[in-house]
């Protein structure tokens, strides 16, 4: 069992049901993250255009394809101005069909927090998140994402939380954290936070971790333990220093399945999608074959 979740629990329960959850381990005591890093992204390169096709997990315990029953895909979106000039923005009725022809085929949308929790049920489970704090998240989360109970989790960078034109303000960001939407940080300036910045400019490469983290935590009034890569780039020191600086998870960009047995997860590496309108009919088409 990797001590990170079992920190995320204790956060998330403040240790009432966490103990019995954290203790047992399932195969072996082997963490979760004592695995071989993936080369990361180059910067510059944001992985958006992805092989979608699910791949087998990196460890295949004795247990058997039973203990990959239960998982979860992460979805991340970002904006709802409805520009179709831009790859990874919808309007808010694009956004209802999108999630409505998921529902349609026996989607449910767990939230972060739940899978963090290991209440994952199936194979049929949408984690949505929403990075970048777009000034059109909150209306979109009130009027599309809320209506079907779902609780996006909102991945922030604070440089621009009610400092920009195109971000949501704090009051709006407080508004969606107290309602129920886990806010997790994106870095500070939303920089790429790999071995390159690591080496060239160590300040600004801690700040992205560290001051990210601080203040995400000042904005959301509740301890921030979940961090989504900028561009989805990182690299083994990105991990390392997230680690260290008291995250519990690392979201990355990727496919793959996020499992209900933490062992099979690399907790600072998590598989995600990003929506764009480019791809969406494949991950349509791989979601519908997951379902079967
Ligand atoms: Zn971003």
């Amino acid at each position: 069992m990797s001590r990170y979740r079992a920190v995320f629990r204790r956060a998330l329960s403040a240790g009432i049901i966490a103990a019995g959850l954290a203790t047992a381990p399932l195969w072996g005591a082997a963490p979760a993250t004592r695995v071989p890093l993936p080369k990361s992204p180059a910067p510059g390169e944001e992985p958006l255009s992805v092989d979608l096709s699910p791949r087998a997990p990196r460890r295949a315990p004795e247990a058997g394809t039973a203990a990959f029953a239960d998982r979860a895909i992460l979805l991340c979106w970002h904006s709802f101005l409805g520009d179709p000039s831009l790859p990874t923005d919808f309007s808010l009725a694009e956004a209802r069909a999108q999630l409505d022809s998921l529902a349609a085929l026996g989607y449910r949308f767990p939230s972060f927090s739940d899978l963090a929790a290991g209440r994952l049920e199936g194979a049929r489970n949408i984690v949505v998140t929403i990075d970048d704090a777009h000034r059109t998240v909150p209306s979109a989360v009130d009027r599309v994402f809320s209506e079907r109970g779902i609780r996006p989790s909102l991945f922030v960078y604070p440089a621009v939380v009610g400092t920009t034109s195109f971000s949501m303000d704090d009051a709006n960001l407080r508004r969606l954290s107290a309602a129920g939407s886990l806010v997790g940080a994106h870095g500070y300036h939303h920089l790429f936070v790999t071995e390159d910045l690591f080496k060239r400019d160590r300040a600004a490469f801690m700040k992205e971790i560290y001051k990210a983290k601080e203040k995400t935590e000042a904005l959301s009034s509740l301890p921030v333990l979940a961090y989504a890569y900028p561009f989805g780039a990182l690299s083994a020191v990105t991990k390392e220093e997230l680690a260290r600086a008291g995250y519990a998870y690392g979201v990355a960009v990727k496919p793959g399945f996020v499992y209900g047995k933490a062992v099979l997860d690399d907790e600072l590496e998590l598989p995600r999608l990003v929506v764009t309108r480019d791809n969406w009919p494949e991950i349509l088409a791989m979601l519908r074959r997951n379902a079967r």
